[in-house]
C-alpha cells in the first residue's frame, strides 16, 4: 500500500486510524499538562517547533505508536512483524527523534530509518505522523484562545502544515482548517493561502456538478489551491475527515493542472 496512491483501501485505512486517534486522545488528554505562556512565543513561527520542552511524555507516544502500527498491521499484513518490535524496542533518545522529525517534517530521517529496518520507505513517517496527532489535537486545544496572533507565512499556526481546506463564512475571508491539528484560524485578507497573490483576477473558483457546498479556489500565479466549504455550524466535521472526503476535489484540481503534482 502506498498512500501516495489514493485507493479505496487507503481511505478505510485512514478512517480506522482516525478512530484510534480519538481512542488515544481520550486516554492520553487527562495525563498532559502543558505549560505554555502565549507572550514566550514568536508569532511568525508555528507553535510547535518553538516549544521548549517535549509535549509528549515518551511512553505515550510509544504506546501510540505501537497503536497505531497495529491497526495498519491489521489492513496490511504485508507490515512485517519485526516492526511492531522494532517500535517496543525504540530507546528514549530514538523516540525523541520520532517525535522531532515528525514536528520538523523530517524526510531524510525516516527514509534512513526505513532502510536501517528494511521496510517501505513512507511507513515510519506516516506512523510516526499518525501517531502524533492526538498530542498535536491537545496542543491545538490549548493554542486555540492565542493563534489569532500569530501569521505564519499562511502554514497552521500551531503545527506549519500547509493549507489545503477551509470554510468560507459570512463575506469572503476564509476560516483555515488544519487536518492535522485540527487548529482553525481566520485569514487575515483575502489573498492566495499559498503565495499571497491578492491582484484581482488572479484567484478562480471551480466548483464540481452537483457540489454544491464545496469548491475549489486556485491560484493563476502559483498554481496551487485550496478546498473550500460552505458548511452549516451543525453539520461541523472535524478538519482530518472533511479532508478525506472531499479528495474528490483534489484529483479534480490536478486534472486541470493545479497543485504539487506540477
Ligand atoms: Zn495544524
Ligand atoms: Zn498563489
Amino acid at each position: 500500500m502506498n498512500p501516495n496512491v489514493v485507493t479505496e483501501e487507503y481511505v478505510e485505512l485512514q478512517k480506522k486510524i482516525m478512530i484510534e486517534q480519538e481512542n488515544i486522545k481520550k486516554i492520553i488528554q487527562p495525563l498532559i499538562q502543558l505549560h505554555m505562556s502565549e507572550e514566550s512565543f514568536n508569532y511568525e513561527i508555528p507553535v510547535l517547533p518553538q516549544l521548549r520542552s517535549m509535549p509528549v511524555p515518551l511512553p505515550l507516544y510509544q504506546d501510540a505508536l505501537k497503536n497505531i502500527s497495529m491497526v495498519i498491521k491489521n489492513e496490511n499484513p504485508d507490515l512485517p512483524e519485526e516492526f511492531l518490535q522494532y517500535i517496543d524496542n525504540l530507546a528514549k533518545e530514538q523516540l525523541v527523534n520520532y517525535i522531532k522529525g515528525t514536528i520538523l517534517f523530517k524526510t531524510d530521517f525516516f527514509q534512513k530509518e526505513a532502510r536501517q529496518i528494511g521496510i517501505d520507505p513512507w511507513l515510519p513517517h506516516f506512523i510516526a505522523e499518525q501517531a502524533l496527532r492526538p498530542f498535536m489535537h491537545i496542543v491545538g486545544e490549548y493554542c486555540k484562545p492565542f493563534l489569532k496572533h500569530f501569521d505564519v507565512m499562511g502554514t497552521c499556526p500551531c503545527c506549519g502544515e500547509p493549507p489545503r481546506i477551509g470554510k468560507v463564512e459570512d463575506g469572503y475571508l476564509k476560516v483555515l482548517l488544519c487536518p492535522r491539528c485540527e487548529s482553525k484560524w481566520k485569514q487575515k485578507k483575502e489573498s492566495c493561502v499559498h503565495c499571497g497573490e491578492d491582484r484581482e483576477g488572479k484567484l478562480m473558483y471551480i466548483s464540481v456538478e452537483e457540489e454544491d457546498n464545496s469548491f475549489l479556489e486556485v491560484c493563476k500565479t502559483c498554481r496551487n489551491y485550496i478546498k473550500l466549504f460552505t458548511l452549516d455550524s451543525e453539520n461541523e466535521k472535524n478538519a482530518a475527515l472533511l479532508d478525506l472526503e472531499s479528495l474528490h476535489l483534489d484529483f479534480v484540481a490536478h486534472e486541470e493542472g493545479y497543485g504539487d503534482q506540477n
